[in-house]
């Protein structure tokens, strides 16, 4: 169903060398990365830099508003077409019951704000790139909320591959309370693969728990890094095309926040601390390693300038 793993080929000085980066295996099988975006969010300054304010207070009473892209990527690998996440769905503004429950709609409102045109799908924003969406192999959803799985039903032939941790959240009580819409995710076409991750004995994924070689090349490996939800996993991209590039979806919101240890105002704390921690020492292995959260525009423009140039020197 998804790709074997063949992650042992490393020692433990391998992934220090240039031939991280260049390994045969992972050279020409990715052809282009692309970050877009499915509209803009406004989240408040205590949400994304952390408070020491208990969490209810600062929702019902902080008038900061901080914006935000709501990003995608896709992959073109010689495979197929991989998505990192699926973006938000327009109906989130413009479909009034598309949250189902009122005090999901309530604490939306104080929470979050979005700038999401009607034809902001997954869909749309990819044709406008040039590409389609009936094309699209897998997407790895970093993790189950909202603003992730809204493309999710336009891509209907895709596998959805989503941590195991992740995935039980489903058959826990209550999961919209945690943003988790269980509505817009259990589509009767969507292809959900619940993935596990495996040892590695390279020591860089090890680390992590585990890892999961999407393609089966080495090229996209899924690394598991919990807190900002207890499933939540990032990918590593390793190509001829630029340096390793982590997405990491909602892990922090800023790539400045994990290299100063800041822990935002949700998820679990101590957990995003370990994986903070983890992905600094990823980092100091690979100081080159460009690390792209969902919601970072420094980042994502950072990452756009990178791909250009390599683009343009091709
Ligand atoms: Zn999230």
């Amino acid at each position: 169903m998804v790709g074997s793993i063949q992650l042992s080929q490393s020692s433990d000085k391998d992934f220090v060398d240039k031939d991280f980066v260049h390994k045969n295996y992972a050279e020409k099988a990715v052809l282009g990365v692309h970050a877009f975006t499915t509209g803009r969010g406004f989240q408040h300054k205590e949400h994304r830099n952390g408070s020491y304010l208990p969490q209810l207070w600062w929702v019902l009473t902080s008038r900061s508003w901080v914006g935000l892209p709501i990003s995608v990527f896709l992959i073109e690998h010689k495979d197929g077409l991989v998505l990192f996440d699926t973006g938000i769905n327009p109906g989130i503004v413009h479909e009034p019951r598309y949250i189902s429950q009122a005090i999901g709609r309530f604490l939306l409102k104080r929470i979050f704000r979005f700038e999401i045109g009607r034809d902001e799908t997954l869909e749309r924003v990819l044709e406008t790139r040039g590409f389609d969406a009936k094309c699209v192999s897998k997407a790895i959803i970093s993790h189950l909320h909202f603003d992730h799985i809204g493309g999710i039903a336009d891509i209907p032939q895709a596998e959805l591959l989503v941590s195991e941790a992740e995935w039980v959240q489903l058959s826990a009580p209550h999961p919209e309370r945690e943003w988790v819409l269980r509505e817009h995710i259990e589509l009767p076409d969507a292809r959900w693969c619940p993935i596990k991750f495996e040892r590695a004995e390279n020591p860089l994924f090890d680390a992590f728990g585990g890892a999961h070689d999407v393609m089966g090349d080495g090229s996209l490996i899924i690394l598991p890094t919990p807190g900002h939800t207890p499933g939540s996993m990032s990918l590593l991209i390793r190509s001829s095309i630029a340096p390793p590039i982590l997405l990491i979806g909602d892990l922090a919101y800023s790539a400045e926040a994990i290299l100063q240890d800041r822990v935002p105002g949700t998820g679990n704390a101590k957990q995003l601390r370990r994986t903070y921690s983890k992905v600094r020492d990823m980092k100091a292995q690979i100081p080159e390693l460009l690390i792209v959260p969902s919601h970072d525009d420094t980042a994502i423009t950072a990452l756009n300038t990178i791909l250009k140039e390599r683009y343009d020197d091709a």
